[in-house]
C-alpha cells in the first residue's frame, strides 16, 4: 500500500524573505567578519558551507577575512570558492596585534607560565591573548570594516543547524537592536581574576555610560559588587558596529587595555563585549536569537517548537550533552529570559 501525504510548507517557508544578489547593495550595510589563520581554511569551508546553505545563498552578504599574517593563495582560493558573495581579505596592522608600550613583557611572560602551570585553558598562549585583545577592541577599526554598519562573526568549525529564513541584520536594524547572541555561558574565572575590579573603577569614573533598565542584573546579582561570569559566547555575535565605535565602548576598551589584563591575565573578548552590552545597553537593545541553531565545538543552541520545524533543524534540542539551555553551565542563557522588559516609556530613542 502506498500512501502519499501532502503537507503544507513549514511555517517559516510560507513567506520567503527577499533575496539579494552578490555585489548588489543591501538594505543593511553588513558583512561577515572572520578572523582566521591560513591553516584554518578547511574548518572554515565547513562553517561557510552551512552558513551559505542555511542563509547566505539567498542574501549574499559579503565576507571580510582578517589575519595577523598575509593570507596565502590557498586560503583565498579555498574560501572564496565557497560563496558567490563578495569577499575581502586583509592583514591586521602590527599595532593591533602586539604589546602596547605600557605592558611589561617579562611580567606577561611570567604570568603566562604561571597560568599554564595552573592548567588554565590557553593560559600559556601568547597568540590567544593578542587574538582576544584584537577581538575585544580593535577588529572594528580595521579599514576593511569601515564601510559596514553591522557585522556577524564567523569562526572556523562552527555549524548552522537550522535554516535562517529572514535577514537578522534587517531584523536588528528595524528594532534598533545593537547586539545579538545565541549562546550564553559562565566564564572560566581564572582567566579574569581582576576584570570586574577594573569594570567597577570604570563605572565609578563614567557613571553616565550606564543607562537605567540595562542588563546589570544578568551579570551581577549583588548590584555590581561581584561578576557572576555570565557572558554571551562571542564566537557567534551580530552587532551594530556603532555600539563598538561609540564613545562608551571606546573609552571602556581603552581603559581595560591600560589595565593590562589582556596580557597579565587572559581576558576574553566574550566577557568584555558582554559586560559592555549588559551595562551600556538597555535590555531591548540586546537580542537572544533563540531561533538560530548554532554549534561551536563544545555547545550548541537548538531552537524548539515552531522555529525548529520552520528551520528544518538537524539538531536535537533535548540533547542534554550539547544543548546549552539543558546544561547547568547554560543557566546564563535561561536566566536572560527572567530579565524584566524595559517599560516602553523608559526606552531610549
Ligand atoms: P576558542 O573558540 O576560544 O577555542 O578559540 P579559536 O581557536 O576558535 O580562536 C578564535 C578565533 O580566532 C577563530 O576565528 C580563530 O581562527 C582565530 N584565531 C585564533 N588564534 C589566531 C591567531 O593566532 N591568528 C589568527 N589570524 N587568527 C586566530
Ligand atoms: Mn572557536
Amino acid at each position: 500500500l502506498l500512501t502519499s501525504v501532502r503537507r503544507p510548507a513549514p511555517p517559516g517557508q510560507q513567506h520567503q524573505a527577499p533575496s539579494y544578489r552578490p555585489g548588489e547593495p543591501k538594505p543593511v550595510s553588513a558583512c561577515f567578519a572572520v578572523l582566521a589563520r591560513n591553516g584554518d581554511w578547511r574548518a572554515l569551508r565547513e562553517s561557510m558551507r552551512q552558513l551559505e546553505d542555511r542563509f547566505n545563498r539567498r542574501f549574499n552578504y559579503p565576507y571580510v577575512f582578517l589575519n595577523d599574517e598575509p593570507f596565502t593563495d590557498e586560503f583565498i582560493n579555498m574560501t572564496r570558492s565557497m560563496t558567490q558573495a563578495d569577499v575581502h581579505y586583509g592583514q591586521i596592522p602590527a599595532k593591533h596585534w602586539s604589546y602596547p608600550p605600557w605592558i611589561d613583557r617579562d611580567r606577561a611572560a611570567a604570568r603566562r607560565a604561571q597560568m599554564h602551570e595552573q592548567g588554565v585553558m590557553y593560559g600559556g598562549s601568547e597568540s590567544y591573548r593578542h587574538m582576544c585583545r584584537f577581538e575585544s577592541g580593535l577588529f572594528f577599526r580595521h579599514p576593511l570594516l569601515q564601510q559596514f554598519d553591522y557585522y556577524w562573526r564567523l569562526e572556523p568549525g562552527v555549524e548552522y543547524l537550522c535554516d535562517i529564513n529572514y535577514d537578522p541584520f534587517q531584523y536588528m536594524k528595524d528594532r534598533r537592536i545593537k547586539y545579538g547572541w545565541t549562546i550564553a555561558i559562565y566564564e572560566l574565572m581564572d582567566t579574569i581574576p581582576t576584570l570586574w575590579d577594573s569594570v567597577r573603577r570604570f563605572i565609578a569614573a563614567h557613571p553616565e555610560s550606564v543607562p537605567e533598565h540595562n542588563a546589570l542584573w544578568w551579570v551581577s546579582r549583588d548590584n555590581g559588587t561581584t561578576y557572576n561570569g555570565c557572558h554571551f559566547w562571542s564566537n557567534f555575535e551580530i552587532a551594530d558596529l556603532s555600539f563598538y565605535r561609540g564613545p562608551e565602548y571606546t573609552k571602556f576598551f581603552d581603559f581595560l587595555d591600560r589595565e593590562g589584563g589582556f596580557f597579565y591575565e587572559r581576558w576574553g573578548d566574550a566577557p568584555v563585549h558582554s559586560i559592555a552590552a549588559a551595562l551600556f545597553l538597555q535590555k531591548e537593545e540586546v537580542h537572544w536569537f533563540r531561533d538560530i541553531g548554532y554549534l561551536h565545538p563544545g555547545w550548541q543552541h537548538c531552537p524548539e517548537g515552531d522555529a525548529w520545524l520552520a528551520g528544518r533543524c538537524t539538531c536535537d534540542p533535548n540533547d542534554s550533552n550539547k544543548s546549552i539551555t539543558r546544561q547547568p553551565w547554560g543557566k546564563c542563557s535561561r536566566e536572560w529570559a527572567l530579565l524584566p522588559d524595559t517599560p516602553p516609556e523608559h526606552r531610549r530613542a
